[in-house]
């Protein structure tokens, strides 16, 4: 077993045995659960408004080199400055490089999974930058060193209590359990960060084709702030968030918002497109767009996977998922998890290297139901799985499936293995779930299913007079 398997396994096995954890994930999905279904009745129609998500989405990644340069030329007429990264490394490179120029030293910075993907706090405190993550959840993680837990809600793993023990231990903050207390603490140290920023750097939630503009949507105002107040905005933004015109927003938020969160809709919604233009007074003086491939395209030359695009990064499929909800967000060990990271990661990062995520799900469809966009997540898992074997056929797991293969076309054979196999079974008992147990994988956690006495066809002989 690879490393991130083997890494996948042991914090899995950890987490589903930690029940305090669990009933904490439960409780907090419980009340989105409400509150998603509440909103979701605001529509006029859910499953409408999904399938012309779907299709919008659908168009926009079937012709995205068209809507790319429209947005970009846009955006570029308008003074932006736009940046095409081709992988993760690249983008850090022109982050620090901007930052360079610019003799930035501190530098504050909004909400972005993206900016996890290419890891680029580290980078940046590598060459000697102070990063300050603005919105709360972040923030939280960032003084624990930890990653996101969620892709909407990065903290919530964590109690109140852990939460204030944190800003004790690090900010040297007193002890206070009520979330309004703790929210002033952090909101304290944030203004005078935001004040001090040179530069501020955003995720983008929607890029719209037509007018050349990013949306950004929050709960918190900190983004607002991030983006403003510097003297330097550098959004980043994968490729694949585009959307064609203004009126597509009018569906996509109050998705986003109601999938995501459960709210009718996101606190802030903003549009940006532009530093400060001549004699205004707000806004930064420049406005830097990078653009992410990071095996995007690689993702969208790929027919049966490209759908996996659409994606909104609304965390629904995560919230879903009877897996996610017992192993947690830190067992994935990679920044999307949960369903839909189990879908992308092994085409970003390598089929072979996270192909266990793939196979670390019960194919409910619970995630598939859930998706705002209609992506077809368990089907994407089936298909990674069908990738993975085919690219990388294992030795024993062959020679099993070529003996069933051969048992089953032999009906004689099939029913002579059945009978022995219902006389061995209960030897099997001797070592069950010890290192002698070929089948310890599946026995250590669950029972073998018993071998039924009687074959089917062996009763109907029986009783069909
Ligand atoms: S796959 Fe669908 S449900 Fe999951 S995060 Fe993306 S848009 Fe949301």
């Amino acid at each position: 077993m690879n490393t991130t398997a083997n890494a996948f396994k042991q914090s899995a096995t950890q987490y589903c045995h930690d029940l305090d954890h669990r009933q904490r994930i439960r409780k907090a999905l419980t009340g989105y659960e409400a509150k998603r279904d509440e909103n979701k009745g605001r529509f006029q129609s859910w499953e409408e408004a999904r399938q012309a998500a779907a299709e919008i989405k659908y168009e926009v990644i079937n012709h995205l080199d068209q809507y790319l340069e429209q947005f970009v030329s846009n955006l570029e007429q308008r003074g932006v400055k736009v940046h095409w990264a081709g992988d993760a490394q690249e983008a850090r490179e022109l982050i620090v490089q901007i930052a360079r120029e610019h003799n930035v030293w501190r530098i504050i910075k909004s909400k972005s999974m993206t900016a996890e993907e290419i890891h680029l706090n580290e980078a940046l405190e590598k060459n000697g930058f102070n990063v300050f993550e603005s919105d709360l959840g972040e923030f939280i993680v960032q003084l624990r060193q930890e990653p996101p837990y969620h892709l909407v809600f990065p903290s919530m793993h964590l109690t109140r209590h852990q939460i204030s023990e944190t800003f004790t231990e690090k900010l040297g903050a007193e002890r206070v359990t009520e979330p309004e207390e703790l929210t002033m603490i952090a909101r304290r140290i944030m203004r005078q960060r935001f004040c001090q920023a040179d530069m501020g750097i955003s995720g983008v939630n929607f890029g719209v084709a037509e007018t050349g503009m990013i949306s950004i949507t929050e709960n918190e105002g900190n983004a607002r702030l991030t983006t403003s107040l510097p003297r330097i905005h550098v959004a980043l933004m994968g490729i694949e968030k585009m959307l064609r015109r203004m009126e597509d927003l009018a569906l996509f938020l109050p998705m986003l918002a109601t999938a995501g969160a459960g709210q009718p809709l996101t606190g802030y919604n903003t549009l940006y497109g532009a530093a400060k233009l001549p004699g205004e007074p707000d806004g930064p003086e420049q406005f830097h767009l990078v653009l992410l491939d990071n095996g995007r395209t690689g993702v969208l030359a790929d027919a049966e996977q490209r759908d996996s695009l659409h994606c909104i990064r609304c965390g629904a499929c995560l919230n879903v998922c009877p897996i996610f909800r017992n192993v947690g967000g830190h067992s994935y060990g990679t920044v999307y998890g949960g369903p839909i990271g189990s879908v992308i990661t092994p085409n970003l990062r390598g089929l072979q290297d996270w192909k266990h995520l793939s196979f670390a799900s019960s194919l409910c469809g619970a995630c598939t139901a859930a998706c705002p966009v209609k992506i077809d997540l368990a089907h994407h898992l089936l298909q990674n799985r069908r990738n993975a074997v085919q690219q990388n056929p294992s030795f024993f797991e062959n020679l099993l499936w070529n003996g069933f293969s051969f048992v089953m076309q032999k009906p004689g054979l099939y029913r002579t293995s059945a009978k022995l196999a219902g006389l061995f079974q209960p030897l099997h008992g001797l070592v069950k779930g010890s290192a002698l147990d070929p089948a310890r994988g599946w026995t250590q956690s669950r029972e073998t299913p018993k071998i039924a006495k009687q074959t089917f066809t062996d009763w109907w002989r029986a009783n069909r007079a």
